[in-house]
C-alpha cells in the first residue's frame, strides 16, 4: 500500500454537500499537488480560490486526523474543502502517480545533494510547507 486506504464515505460524513462538491472540483481542476504520500498519511499543496496554496495534511482512513492552513480550517477546525480535494485526488490517482509522489521529496533531496547543497535536507523540509520554495527547488518558474 502506497497511500492511506481512505474511506471516502467516512470522510464526507457530516460534511455539507456543497463543501464536498467544491473539494471534488478543486481536485478535477488539478489544484492538488501531492507532495508527500505514505501509507500513514498524505501532504499536499492545494490551490485556493484566491490563488494561495494551502498546506494540507491528512491521515487516518476517515481523515479524522487532518490539518489545513486555510482560514476556514483555522476558524472551525472542521475538515475543509481542501481536505476533501486531497483525499479525492489520492483516490483518483493511479499507482504510478502515487509512487511518484511517494518518492518526490527524497528525489529532490538527492538532486540538491548532487548539486553540492549541504543544507539539502533542511531546504526540502522547509519546502514541504512552502509551495513556492518547492517549485523553485524543483526548477519550475516561480510566479
Ligand atoms: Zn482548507
Amino acid at each position: 500500500m502506497i497511500a492511506p486506504d481512505f474511506d471516502y464515505d467516512a470522510v464526507r460524513q457530516d460534511m455539507p454537500e456543497a463543501r464536498v462538491m467544491r473539494g471534488e472540483a478543486y481536485a478535477a481542476k488539478g489544484w492538488v499537488d501531492l507532495v508527500e504520500v505514505a501509507p500513514t498519511g498524505v501532504l499536499a499543496h492545494v490551490m485556493g480560490e484566491r490563488g494561495i496554496a494551502y498546506v494540507v495534511e491528512v491521515a487516518a482512513r476517515d481523515a479524522s486526523d487532518a490539518r489545513c492552513t486555510c482560514p476556514d480550517f483555522a476558524e472551525s477546525g472542521l475538515r475543509c474543502k481542501h481536505v476533501v480535494a486531497t483525499v479525492f485526488r489520492v483516490l483518483d490517482a493511479d499507482d504510478a502517480e502515487l509512487e511518484a509522489a511517494a518518492g518526490r521529496l527524497s528525489r529532490l533531496t538527492d538532486m540538491l545533494d548532487m548539486e553540492g547543497r549541504d543544507d539539502a535536507a533542511l531546504l526540502v523540509d522547509r519546502a514541504r510547507r512552502d509551495p513556492a520554495l518547492l517549485r523553485e527547488l524543483e526548477g519550475e518558474p516561480v510566479g
